[in-house]
């Protein structure tokens, strides 16, 4: 079941970000950060009244780009149209209602998703301002009146919020389904692997009524199993608009892997990984999700014997962060190791949902810390007492010892490594917790 989607939409400097970060609970805001971290901030996890949602601050507006601001608007409002539940939109009270607002209000009306309208920089307390009654005029019902820097009014916002959230989401398919995204950056070939997928194969479901939501997704059976293939950036359909805006194809990525079991990571083959390739694949593997990459365009690529072997070097340094990922060669135009694709498909699905019994666990355990002691520190040795998995996806195992501070990072490491040496956990990351007991 994925959680519903509140975005966060509005013209620059009304206070989205400001509201998103009292909206999450944090106080730091998006242009203070440093790159890298910004991505949970642009997409957090939020409750409000017992009800959990995902809120989404569509921002990214680039004051001083070529593109008018406009335009800008409009793309992040196709963004929140296309996959948010709820649309929180933003205006400014010391502004008023400019023609900027009337024009995205148009686009987010014809839409019909729920809209609150939120007016932001209404910082005193006690009766509202005379101001706020020209924001009727933009046709989106009641006004909020909100001061994002104080937190007053968002409260009664949230409740308005709340009582347009859909009920729960009913997971579309059959639990049996395993949710693949396909992420990588425009042009490394996502939609037409889709395409190629979706053509050769019996298309099962495209759009039934009130069941999908993204009535793109690709529901696919075949003798490799039940997959889902999460429609990314309308890769199906080709959107109209091309994402030229990384925080966009960023944002929509992190979306995608949000509802995935497995992630394919696609890179155009001529172009090898890239900085925000590494974006989005941290994002999978902090999220635990089962991960594969694929080196598409396969086909371009002048190759001898050794070619496939010397990328395939080169791609385990670049993805060292994540060294238990498998790598595919493929080409979604001529369908070279498609098959094999869907394969480790299902194959990194079954490890990112492996239990290991604690019996078992406990076998590796002895047997490692025999062959290498644990770490000791002025006298006193790390114990590990045993180990269990309590969770999957991703497997996650806790760990009893007598110190946690004596179970260093290269021991774990250590451990984790004779852990995967047995059980493979090949394509997943794993969770391990330390727990201290007297
Ligand atoms: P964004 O571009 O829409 O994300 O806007 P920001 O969140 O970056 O806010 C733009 C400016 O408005 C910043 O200087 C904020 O401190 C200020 N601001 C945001 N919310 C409020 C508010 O409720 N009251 C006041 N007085 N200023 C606010
Ligand atoms: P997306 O933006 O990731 O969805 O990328 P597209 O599927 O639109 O592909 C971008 C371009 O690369 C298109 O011109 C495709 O025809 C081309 N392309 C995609 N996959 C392959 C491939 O495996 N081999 C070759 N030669 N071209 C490809």
């Amino acid at each position: 079941m994925s959680l519903p989607i509140v975005a966060v939409v509005g013209r620059p400097n009304v206070g989205k970000s400001t509201l998103f970060n009292k909206l999450i609970g944090q106080r730091l805001s998006i242009v203070e950060d440093t790159p890298g971290v910004t991505r949970d901030r642009i997409y957090s996890k939020c409750e409000w009244r017992g009800k959990e949602f995902m809120v989404v601050d569509t921002g990214g507006i680039e004051p001083d780009s070529n593109d008018v601001i406009l335009a800008q608007m409009r793309r992040q409002s196709e963004l929140a149209i296309e996959k948010a539940d709820v649309i929180v939109f933003v205006t400014d009270i010391r502004c008023g209602v400019t023609a900027d607002d009337y024009a995205v209000a148009q686009m987010l009306l014809k839409s019909g998703k729920p809209i609150v309208l939120a007016v932001n920089k209404v910082d005193n307390l006690g009766e509202p301002p005379m101001e706020l009654y020209e924001f009727y005029n933009l046709g989106l019902g009641d006004p909020y009146p909100i001061s994002s820097v104080h937190g007053h009014g968002t409260g009664d916002m949230l409740d308005k919020v709340y009582e347009s959230l859909p009920d729960c989401k009913e997971t579309e398919y059959d639990e049996d389904h395993i949710k693949v995204a396909v992420i990588g950056k425009p042009n490394a070939g996502k939609s037409s692997l889709i395409n190629k997928i979706a053509g050769e194969e019996r298309v099962i479901v495209s759009d039934i009524a009130g069941t999908t939501r993204d009535s793109t997704d690709t529901v696919i059976e075949n003798e490799f199993g039940k997959f889902v293939f999460i429609d990314t950036a309308g890769i199906r359909k080709k959107s109209k608009v091309t994402e030229k805006v990384e925080h966009y194809s960023v944002l929509r990525a992190y979306m995608a892997v949000d509802r995935a079991d497995v992630c394919v990571i696609m890179l155009d083959a001529s172009e090898g990984f890239t900085e925000q390739d590494s974006k989005v694949a941290g994002y999978a593997h902090e999220q635990g999700k089962a991960c594969v990459v694929a080196v598409n365009k396969w086909d371009l690529i002048e190759k001898d014997d050794k070619t496939m072997q010397e990328y395939r070097t080169k791609l385990e340094n670049d993805f060292s962060f994540m060294s238990y990922v498998p790598f595919v060669f493929i080409s979604a135009k001529t369908g070279q190791r498609i098959n094999k694709l869907y394969e480790l498909i299902k194959y990194t699905y079954e490890q990112n949902s492996m239990r290991i019994s604690t019996g078992m666990l406990n076998d590796v355990l002895a047997y490692a810390t025999t062959r290498v002691q644990p770490p000791s520190d002025k006298g006193r040795r790390l114990k590990i007492y045993y180990m269990t998995q309590p969770s999957t996806k991703p497997p996650t195992f806790v760990t009893f010892v007598n110190r946690a501070d004596l179970f260093h990072f290269s021991y774990r490491r250590y451990i984790e490594n004779q852990i995967r040496s047995t059980f493979g956990l090949e394509g997943t990351p794993v969770r391990f917790i330390v727990r201290e007991r007297g």
